[in-house]
């Protein structure tokens, strides 16, 4: 048995086409165009590549954006300060800043300037809090892109045993929540693991569904899953190679080529999650135009 391919480009291009199209009907009723605010500190040749993909994402969807670009010397005052007059301003419906800031700067104070009605990351205290209780709000948006996976390929959640390996406050805590407690699309049993984790194995050979977001390439090898087992690898790891132009390939947390024999079904990487996490991202900015995320 080989598993059945998850392809998140191709659903990410679906959703691509439905944000487009809801964008024109939106305009069409005369409202002004989404806008999405893009706040740049530094000049990481990483965050410049990801808020270029966010901008493209955004011309392909009809929505409007700009990349604020600020000096990695800027203070937390003066950060906050641009944050809040983008708060105030009726133009912006999202606002997004990059991750990672530099070390002096405080990633949860920054993220708590945001107006949690513009924050289509879904990173603020007041999202959070609102996923945890299952009320409406802007979900983070990697977790929120496998959610869609796993409905758009029908594969059942609820009830199902779901081990989330990693347990950052912006991939792995969210994506537990999603599993555990939306009431729609989740109602799996869940464990999550992390480092402190003692016997990994002895979780994950218990899983129907295994979702990988450590940051470790290929810290799941076949022997640590059950046959049948759904394989979400979230990771994106960069190993050096050689053979390819760029002198580094992709690779995700899962040994793709042992575990694919196992499993019924698995992402590839890169190709599998990545894609969907800008996918949601339009779709939050979205939302937020509309300013429907929230009951009136
Ligand atoms: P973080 O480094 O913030 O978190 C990693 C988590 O994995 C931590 O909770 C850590 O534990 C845990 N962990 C690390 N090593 C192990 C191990 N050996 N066993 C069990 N748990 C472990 O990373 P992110 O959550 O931001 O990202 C995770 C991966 O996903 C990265 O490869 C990243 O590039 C990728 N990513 C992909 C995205 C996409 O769009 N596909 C979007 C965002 C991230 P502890 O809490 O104890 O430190």
């Amino acid at each position: 048995m080989s598993a059945e391919i998850i392809d998140g480009k191709m659903v990410a291009e679906l959703l691509y086409k439905r944000v487009k199209e809801d964008v024109q009907q939106w305009c069409k009723k005369g409202n002004r165009r989404p806008f999405l605010q893009v706040i740049l500190v530094g000049d990481e040749p990483a965050s410049i590549i990801y808020t270029g993909t966010k901008t493209k994402a955004c011309q392909q969807v009809g929505i409007e954006t700009d990349t604020m670009v600020l000096q990695d010397t800027i203070s937390e005052n003066e950060l906050t300060e641009i944050i809040h007059s983008c708060n105030t301003n009726y133009d912006i419906d999202g606002i997004l800043v990059q991750m990672p800031l530099p070390s002096h700067l405080s990633k949860y104070s920054v993220i708590e300037a945001i107006d949690h009605r513009k924050d289509v990351d879904g990173f603020h205290p007041m999202n959070v809090g609102r996923l945890s209780l299952d009320q409406p709000c802007f979900k983070s948006c990697t977790p929120a892109g496998v959610m869609e996976l796993l409905k758009y390929y029908s594969i059942p959640v609820k009830s199902k045993h779901a081990v989330v390996v990693g347990a950052s406050t912006i991939v792995g805590s969210p994506m537990a929540v999603m599993l555990s407690r939306e009431n729609s699309t989740g109602k799996a049993t869940t464990t999550i693991c992390h480092k402190y984790t003692r016997d990994l194995t002895a979780h994950t050979i218990g899983a129907d569904i295994l979702i990988v977001a450590a940051g470790q390439p290929n810290l799941i090898k076949a022997e640590m899953v059950k046959q049948g087992v759904v394989i979400i690898d979230v990771g994106i790891n960069r190993i050096a190679d050689e053979t390819h132009e760029k002198g580094y390939r992709l690779v995700g947390d899962v040994d793709f080529e042992s575990v694919r024999i196992k499993a019924s079904w698995i992402t590839p990487v890169p190709g599998g999650v990545g894609p969907m996490t800008v996918a949601m991202l339009m779709k939050n900015t979205l939302l937020a135009a509309k300013k429907s995320v929230y009951p009136k």
